[in-house]
């Protein structure tokens, strides 16, 4: 079925890599917070005679139970993202469901999405949205109902529904990956502003063209201005709509490796983000409208091919498999490193002053114990020689007595002699 096949796909998934390393930066934060709020219990309820710490110090402790929860948190809503970029129509919409195997957002004609759309995995079977500014979960039930309620009222291009879908139904929203569907660079005015708002976070961008026009300024500009915010944005090419090339196949070929060369280029000479190796890697050729019907066949326990739309349907099918593949490896990694390695470089400094803290404690809890042995040790010399002057008295007391009673006996017997 279309979820054992699902399941056997995500044990090999590249994005495993991000999920066991949440897990494992998720436990040792559990265990960093029991250490840090036992320390900070332990620190708070000594008595205040015991002046070993002091107030600042103790509101110190305080403020890392506060951190590492902080921390925790911002874990606990750390994710993989990847946003869409490209004209209206390319199909950014379309690639979103064929990588989610099912048709989530609204695509076609009258379907524009002209705000921000993000899909991310939610526990549970029911799939809802949120649109910005508000908290009400606003169920969706179809396709046709989710696009109503994205055209209903006229959302301001720069907003952002979040559309939570049932985590079970998806391996990549099992495996948190956040998908970000964009209005199309040619409609908006404020690209900034769509930056600072919805990309800085991003893991990784994808540019979806149309491989029946050129690649145009508005595409371009945009991926200026982000990679000129971002130091080496993650970003991969898709021509779109590949399956328009099979009406023409004389020129396929030629075409191909002219858009190829051109998306080469922008890469790596006009943003200058990648190698020319890597962006080899990251320009692929593909169909997502026949990549999603080809996937809703296989659902359905037919083969994928009859969802194809055009000659030629394998070698797209399995190029669109292939930049899943590379997408997976580049996004967790990439993830991984930005989000986690911060985490653990606060959490080793966290630890390494609550130590130091805890060191100067402890030094100074011996000064005190050694005072106060040397107290004592001075208490037990003067008992000491008391007693050994009590002693010498004693004897000499003694001695003093005895000699008097022998004096006293004497002076007794000599009386007694004296009167016989
Ligand atoms: P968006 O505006 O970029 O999100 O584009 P959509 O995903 O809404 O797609 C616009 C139209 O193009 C829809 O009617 C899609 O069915 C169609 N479309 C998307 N991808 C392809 C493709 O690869 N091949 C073909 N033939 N049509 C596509």
């Amino acid at each position: 079925t279309a979820r054992s096949l699902q399941n056997a796909g995500t044990e090999k998934s590249p994005l495993q890599v991000f999920v066991r390393a949440k897990k494992k930066i998720n436990d040792i934060y559990g265990e960093i917070e029991e250490y840090v709020t036992e320390t900070t219990q332990f620190i708070g309820g000594l008595p205040q005679e015991i002046e070993i710490v002091d107030k600042e110090e103790k509101e110190l402790f305080q403020s890392y139970v506060q951190k590492v929860a902080a921390i925790r948190e911002v874990l606990s809503r750390d994710h993989m993202k990847v946003a869409f970029f490209g004209r209206t129509s390319n199909g950014k919409s379309s690639v979103i469901n064929a990588m989610l195997r099912e048709k989530i957002l609204p695509s076609g004609i009258g379907h524009t999405t002209n705000c921000f759309c993000q899909v991310e995995g939610v526990d549970g079977q029911e799939a809802y949205l949120v649109k910005e500014g508000s908290d009400e979960k606003l169920s969706v039930v179809s396709i046709k109902q989710l696009a109503n309620a994205l055209c209903e009222e006229k959302l301001s291009e720069s907003s952002l529904v979040r559309i939570y879908w049932p985590r079970e139904r998806c391996s990549l929203l099992r495996d948190d990956v956040v998908f970000v569907d964009s209005p199309g660079v040619d409609v908006s005015r404020n690209l900034d502003d769509w930056i600072d708002n919805h990309c800085l976070n991003a893991d990784v961008f994808v540019l979806v063209l149309n491989s029946e026009s050129t690649m145009t300024l508005a595409e371009k500009s945009f991926f200026h201005t982000v990679s000129q915010k971002l130091s080496k944005p993650n970003i991969f090419v898709l021509n779109n709509r590949w399956d328009a090339s099979a009406s023409e196949p004389e020129f396929q070929d030629s075409v191909k490796s002219q858009h190829q060369e051109k998306c080469i280029d922008f890469l790596v000479n006009e943003l200058k983000v990648s190698s020319e190796k890597e962006a080899a890697e990251r320009v692929f050729f593909v169909s997502a409208k026949e990549t999603l019907q080809g996937r809703l066949q296989e659902a359905q326990g037919n083969p994928a091919h009859l969802g194809a739309i055009a000659e030629g349907f394998q070698n797209r099918y399995f190029e669109f498999q292939d930049f899943e593949r590379k997408f997976e490896e580049c996004i967790s990694k990439s993830a991984v490193k930005t989000k986690f390695e911060q985490h653990s470089s606060r959490g080793k400094s966290i630890a390494s002053d609550m130590r130091l803290m805890l060191d100067n404690i402890f030094d100074r809890a011996n000064v005190l114990r050694n005072n106060k042995l040397d107290q004592k040790k001075s208490l037990t010399d003067r008992i000491q020689k008391t007693e050994n002057q009590l002693m010498l008295v004693t004897r000499e007391m003694k001695l003093k007595i005895h000699s008097m009673v022998e004096e006293v006996e004497q002076k007794v017997a000599k009386a007694l002699n004296e009167e016989i």
